[in-house]
């Protein structure tokens, strides 16, 4: 029979499953609150092509999405390219993307790049990660590798993606980090990975458009405010646009939101489980150079006086001539959101962030930036604590009729897209399916 559903986020989640659900006879109606389709995967306009506000790539691996492109007849524009990873470290960046970059990493001992090199192998081959649900990764990686490895190696990396929580973060979470990124190679064993033609957020656009193309509705500007079910047994949802009645409401948004959205009538157990969860922020400074910063395509930052874990120079991975022949260098932070930096204004990051650059590639000079941008996202990252899967809300709330697809109930993976695809897809399956 078909159904009224709401879903609330228009990323790519929300429209995975809209996308589905229209297929599948339903009549669907996507709100977005912002004014674009793509959520964390937006876009902006850089020199005439669409760019991604947060960096993204996929894995060659990344089946969901690949399944999703080919769905909507675009696998033409897929784009896979060789990558290259390096490690910023006591002032010096290192190549780290082969077995033989590894052997030259001098900031460790011969012997210790060598249980660096067995460590990354090791974790590659953990089948069971429920095994490592116990553990923090601090703990697992000081094991696997020995303290040193972990001192300049990972606790660097630890530490600039998850700041004050770094110590509790969960084996899992790296574990899958290791095995994605050693799992996307070619056939020479060389790092590769994958872009959609004009950004992801053409893909996100493309997905909204077979929504509408079926018959269904997606709307952006319409922030939900609430939503709640009728003696009837139909959702109302509401938000200042209005309000439209469903029998099914399907919650993409960061779980404190989803908790605001129904704290007038859910139970107050429900409402903390939802608040459980933390999450960090996250800022990007985005500068379009009129040269290239260096010839690295993913700089790790192994250095905390530098305020940015990762230099991100898109134009080593996709060419400049995409871009007007700018040169697109991402600096990224994730953060709490009370932090300084969060706060500033965008000329404020870019002054703040200008000497650090400085230090980091000592040629650099500030006329070459053409433009620049500074993005920041509330909701970027759950934090992934150890014993993770106890927190992870159930994707069906508490009544009948609400379900819940978010980004933090991505485990064991670590959110992106790819993921948000597939469980888009496997809640429209089921609810399809009922
Ligand atoms: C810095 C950074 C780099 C990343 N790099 C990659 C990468 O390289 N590859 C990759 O695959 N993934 C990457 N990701 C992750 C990826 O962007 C996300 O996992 C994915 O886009 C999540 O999709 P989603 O639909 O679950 O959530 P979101 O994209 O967060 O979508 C939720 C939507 O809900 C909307 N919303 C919020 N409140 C309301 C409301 N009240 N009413 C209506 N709508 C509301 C939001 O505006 C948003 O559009 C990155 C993320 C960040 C932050």
């Amino acid at each position: 029979m078909s159904k009224d559903i709401t879903i609330i986020g228009g990323g790519f989640a929300g429209l995975s499953a809209g996308y589905d659900l229209t297929r599948a006879g339903h009549r669907v109606t996507v709100l977005e609150a912002d004014d674009f389709v793509g959520g964390l995967a937006g876009a902006f306009e850089a020199e005439g092509e669409r760019l991604d506000r947060f960096y993204h790539h996929w894995f060659t691996n990344d089946l969901a999405v690949m399944g999703l492109i080919d769905d909507l007849g675009l696998s033409d524009e897929v784009m896979t390219n060789p990558t290259n990873t390096g490690v910023y470290y006591n002032s010096s960046v290192f190549k780290l993307s082969t077995p033989m970059d590894l052997l030259k990493f001098s900031p460790l001992p011969f012997f210790d790049r060598i249980r660096l090199g067995l460590l990354t192998l090791r974790a590659r081959k953990v089948k069971d990660w429920m095994a490592l649900e116990h553990k923090t990764a601090s703990e697992w990686l000081r094991e696997l590798g020995g303290e040193r490895v972990y001192k300049v190696m990972w606790e660097p990396l630890l530490q600039g993606k998850f700041g004050p929580y770094a110590e509790d973060i969960s084996a899992v979470w790296f574990w899958n980090k290791l095995k994605l990124r050693g799992g996307s190679r070619g056939k020479a064993g060389e790092e590769r990975l994958a872009y959609f033609q004009g950004s992801f957020a053409r893909l996100a656009e493309a997905t909204a458009d077979g929504i509408r193309a079926g018959g269904g509705k997606v709307h952006t500007r319409s922030a939900v405010d609430s939503f709640a079910q009728e003696a009837d047994g139909r959702w109302r949802t509401k938000g200042a646009w209005g309000e439209v009645t469903s029998d099914a409401v399907i919650a993409t948004t960061a779980l404190p939101l989803v908790a605001d959205m129904i704290e007038g009538w859910a139970a107050p157990d429900y409402l903390a489980a939802l608040r459980r969860i933390n999450y960090l922020s996250n800022v990007c400074l985005v500068l379009e150079l009129d040269r290239s910063l260096s010839d690295t395509y993913w700089l790790n930052v192994n250095d905390p006086s530098f305020p940015y874990v990762g230099v991100i120079e898109h134009t080593n991975f996709m060419k400049p001539e995409t871009y007007g022949g700018n040169h697109v260098v991402y600096l990224s932070k994730y953060l709490p959101h009370q932090e300084a930096l969060y706060n500033m204004s965008a000329e404020e990051t870019l002054e703040f962030s200008l000497p650090h650059l400085k230090k980091m590639f000592p040629e650099f000079d500030a006329s070459w930036i053409n433009r620049y941008h500074v993005w920041k996202a509330r909701w970027a990252q759950p934090v992934v604590e150890k014993e993770y899967a106890k927190l992870i809300p159930s994707e069906d709330g508490p009544l009948p009729g609400m379900h819940i697809c978010s980004m933090a109930q991505i485990y064991p993976e670590d959110r992106g897209t790819n993921y948000a695809i597939r469980e888009g897809r496997a809640l429209a399956r089921r609810l399809a399916g009922d």
